[in-house]
C-alpha cells in the first residue's frame, strides 16, 4: 500500500526567491578558497537558493578524490554565515546525517548510489526522525520508479515535509551522448502519482558535459519541474572530480538569462476553449486507437487458433521482420519517429503474442516475466 506523503511546496522553501529553485555549487568542496569564492559569486546571482557542495563523494573507482570530509562542512557553515545562502550536502550514511546537522546544514540529499539501497536508506530516515530539514531524494542510478518513490516514503516516515526529488538521469550500457539516460517518462510519472512532490532537475549529473546543460535545464523547465541542481565551480577546468560538466558562475548567469520559464496555465483564458477542444480531438483518437487495438488482438486470437491446430510455434520471423520494416516505411513517410514505430510496434506484437500465448496455453498460466 502507498505512504500517504505530507509535503510542503517549494515556494514555501525558496521563500522571495523567483522560479525555479535553484541549487548551485562545486561537485565537491576542495579547499576553503575554492568554497567561499564560488559561494561569494553565486550568492551575487538573485536566482540561487541553496549553495551545494559535495562533502563526502560517492566516486566509481577507487584512487579519485573522494571528498574533503567533515572537516567541509565548517567551510559550508561559514558560506551560511557569510552569504546568507542556505546549504546543502550529500549525505550516504547515519553519520553524515549526524555530523551535517551538527553544522547545521539546511538541506541535505541522497545520491543515486544510495537511492538505490533501501537498507541505508531507512538508516538515513531513523537518523532523521523528528528532525526539520530539506531533503531531496535523488533517482537510483537504474531506473526503478518504485525504488524511487519506495526512498522517498521511506524519509517522509521520519516526518520529512520539505520533501522533493532529484532527476539525475540513469546509467545506461551502451555509451550515449548524455553521461546517463533523462528516461523523462519516471519524473513525469512521479509527478502523476505525487503530484504535489516538488521534482528538482540535475542537468549536470545527467549531460556530464556543459554544453547540453541548457537544453536539459529549459525542458526541465517546460515539464514544470520546480527546480535545478546545477554544479558550478570558480575553475572547472581544475575541478576535482566531475570537471567536464561544471560552470563558472558567470556561465551559469549566462544559462539562466537564455531560460524560457512558461507558465503551467495560459493568461488568457480563452486559451483554455481552444485547447479543450483540441483535447476533445485527441480522445477520440485514444478511443480508436483502443478500439483498433482490440480488434487487432482479436484477428492475432484467431490466428492463434490456426497455430494451435496446426501445431506450428506462435513467434514467425519473416513475418514480424516484414511487419516492423513495413511499419518503419510508411510511419516516417508520415512523420513519426523511428523510435515511436519501434516502441508501439514491439510492445503490440508483444501483446498479440501474449493473447496467442494464452489461446494456444489454455490453462496454463503465462506471466511475461511480470
Ligand atoms: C553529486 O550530486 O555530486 C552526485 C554525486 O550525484 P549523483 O548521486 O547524482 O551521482
Ligand atoms: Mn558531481
Amino acid at each position: 500500500m502507498e505512504t500517504e506523503l505530507k509535503m510542503t511546496t517549494v515556494t514555501e522553501w525558496r521563500g522571495y526567491k523567483t522560479r525555479p529553485f535553484l541549487i548551485a555549487g562545486p561537485c565537491s568542496a576542495e579547499t576553503e578558497e575554492q568554497v567561499m569564492e564560488t559561494a561569494r559569486q553565486l550568492a551575487s546571482m538573485k536566482e540561487v537558493c541553496v549553495f551545494r557542495a559535495g562533502i563526502w563523494k560517492p566516486r566509481t573507482r577507487p584512487n579519485s578524490f573522494e571528498g574533503i570530509g567533515s572537516e567541509g562542512l565548517k567551510w559550508l557553515r561559514r558560506v551560511k554565515q557569510e552569504t546568507g545562502l542556505m546549504v546543502g550536502t550529500e549525505v550516504a550514511n547515519e553519520k553524515h546525517v549526524y555530523e551535517a546537522l551538527k553544522y547545521g546544514i539546511d538541506m541535505l540529499w541522497i545520491g543515486a548510489r544510495t537511492s538505490v539501497n533501501p537498507f541505508t536508506v531507512q538508516e538515513i530516515s531513523n537518523a532523521l526522525n523528528g528532525v526539520d530539514v530539506m531533503v531531496l531524494v535523488k533517482n537510483p542510478i537504474n531506473p526503478d520508479l518504485e525504488l524511487w518513490i519506495g526512498a522517498i516514503e521511506r524519509i517522509a516516515k521520519a516526518g520529512i515535509t520539505r520533501l522533493g526529488a532529484i532527476h539525475r538521469g540513469f546509467s545506461a550500457f551502451e555509451k550515449t551522448v548524455y553521461r546517463n539516460q533523462p528516461n523523462w517518462q519516471l519524473p513525469i510519472e512521479i509527478r502523476r502519482r505525487i503530484p504535489d512532490l516538488p521534482i528538482i532537475c540535475d542537468p549536470s549529473h545527467i549531460s556530464g558535459a556543459r554544453e547540453y546543460l541548457y537544453e536539459i535545464s529549459q525542458k526541465a523547465m517546460d515539464l514544470n519541474f520546480d527546480g535545478l541542481m546545477i554544479e558550478s565551480h570558480i575553475d572547472p577546468d581544475k575541478a576535482l572530480s566531475d570537471s567536464a560538466q561544471q560552470l563558472t558562475p558567470n556561465d551559469l548567469r549566462e544559462l539562466l538569462s537564455r531560460l524560457i520559464l512558461r507558465s503551467p496555465v495560459p493568461a488568457d483564458p480563452r486559451l483554455l476553449d481552444i485547447l479543450g477542444e483540441l483535447r476533445q480531438q485527441i480522445n477520440i483518437y485514444d478511443d480508436a486507437l483502443i478500439e483498433i487495438l482490440e480488434k487487432r488482438m482479436k484477428v492475432a486470437e484467431t490466428i492463434g487458433k490456426y497455430k494451435k491446430e496446426n501445431n506450428i510455434t506462435i513467434l514467425q520471423p519473416t513475418r514480424w521482420d516484414e511487419i516492423i520494416k513495413k511499419v518503419m516505411i510508411s510511419g516516417q513517410s508520415k512523420g513519426l519517429s523511428k523510435e515511436l514505430i519501434d516502441t508501439v510496434f514491439k510492445a503490440i506484437h508483444q501483446e498479440s503474442i501474449n493473447h496467442q500465448m494464452k489461446v494456444m496455453n489454455i490453462g496454463l498460466e503465462t506471466h511475461n516475466g511480470k
